[in-house]
């Protein structure tokens, strides 16, 4: 299948030839780890090898992409590979746990409070107790190296695809978005959170590609352009917060998996970002012409909900 593909816009738009949008399937990209996770996950490992660490260890929630990608990744690796998982041990595993476990992932159960203090949480001081030398990476792969990552497959991109006025991609934590601003000729950015209550996210995506260049150069590229004039960031998109779905969602997920049977979205991220640009440009008020969204992946985040919610799997 393509890297590439148009996507079939609504029965509104169609008589008009003024949008055009394009998808590119990061969702296609690596078998097992495929989307915007393993690109973060790239700079960490490099990390981790420059200090010699024998194990690398994670956190994330039961259906957790992260934790997905992190296991298929760390399976081709050297590296004993560890995962503190959110939420007290389950009498049967997330299908995303069975697979990390078959990929050789050890499974650290933690409860919601100790979870929460990240690296300084008990789980973690057990686990630094019985191995030494662990190379820790954020939750969702996230840091200055996750974003590293994503400026990396920025460009990967722009080789790939012809020029567009606009790019769109989803944000969590706002780390991949982050790398992608940060690459020079990363068109306008729009940034759709999935997350509710997320203002505050614009500046920490803003600091976080200035810090990166800041850090990491670019050599051998032109001028910098200003982060904030290539920016534009969507809070109001969420659909009733993270992991949450609203009906009208629900309607636009069916309608879309109709008019697009091959192109699956997410359940978490990319069908809020779909859904919201589709209703700027039946609106009318989208003001790109050509506009590439920038598919992140997650489709095996479906397994955590029940098979009929999930219009992609009959088409
Ligand atoms: C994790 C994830 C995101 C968000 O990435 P961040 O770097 O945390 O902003 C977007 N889409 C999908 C499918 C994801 O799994």
């Amino acid at each position: 299948m393509a890297i590439i593909q148009s996507i079939v816009l609504p029965p509104s738009c169609l008589g008009s030839s003024h949008y055009e949008l394009a998808i590119y399937r990061g969702d296609l990209e690596h078998p097992d780890a495929p989307g915007n996770k393993w690109h973060k996950l790239q700079h960490h490992i490099k990390a981790a090898k420059q200090q010699n660490a024998t194990a690398i260890a994670t956190f994330g929630g039961p259906f957790s992409n992260h934790l997905h990608a992190f296991g298929s990744t760390l399976a081709s690796t050297p590296f004993k590979s560890i995962a503190v998982v959110r939420g007290e041990l389950q009498p049967a595993l997330s299908p995303t746990l069975k697979d990390l476990a078959n990929n050789g992932v050890e499974l650290w159960p933690s409860s919601r409070s100790d979870y929460r203090l990240g690296t300084d949480s008990e789980v973690t001081s057990m686990i630094n107790v019985l191995y030494d030398n662990i190379y820790w990476i954020p939750e969702g792969g996230g840091g200055l190296l996750g974003a590293l990552g994503c400026r990396d497959w920025a460009q990967e991109i722009d080789v790939l695809t012809k020029p567009h006025d606009a790019w769109v991609v989803s944000a969590g934590t706002g780390t991949t978005a982050a790398g992608l601003l940060a690459y020079s000729k990363t068109p306008m950015l729009h940034v759709v959170s999935a997350l509710k209550g997320a203002q505050r996210q614009k500046d920490e995506i803003l600091n976080q590609a200035t810090n990166l260049n800041v850090e990491c150069p670019i050599t051998k590229e032109g001028p910098q352009k200003s982060l904030a004039d290539n920016f534009v960031f969507h809070c109001e998109q969420h659909e009733g917060g993270y992991a949450k779905r609203s009906p009208a969602l629900n309607e636009f997920m069916v309608e879309f998996a109709n008019s697009n049977p091959d192109i699956p979205l997410d359940p978490v991220y990319t069908c809020k970002s779909m859904f919201g640009i589709f209703m700027a440009m039946e609106a009318g008020t989208w003001p790109h012409r050509r506009t590439l969204f920038i598919h992140t992946g997650g489709l095996q985040g479906w397994r955590g909900y029940s098979l009929d919610s999930n219009p992609f799997v009959a088409s």
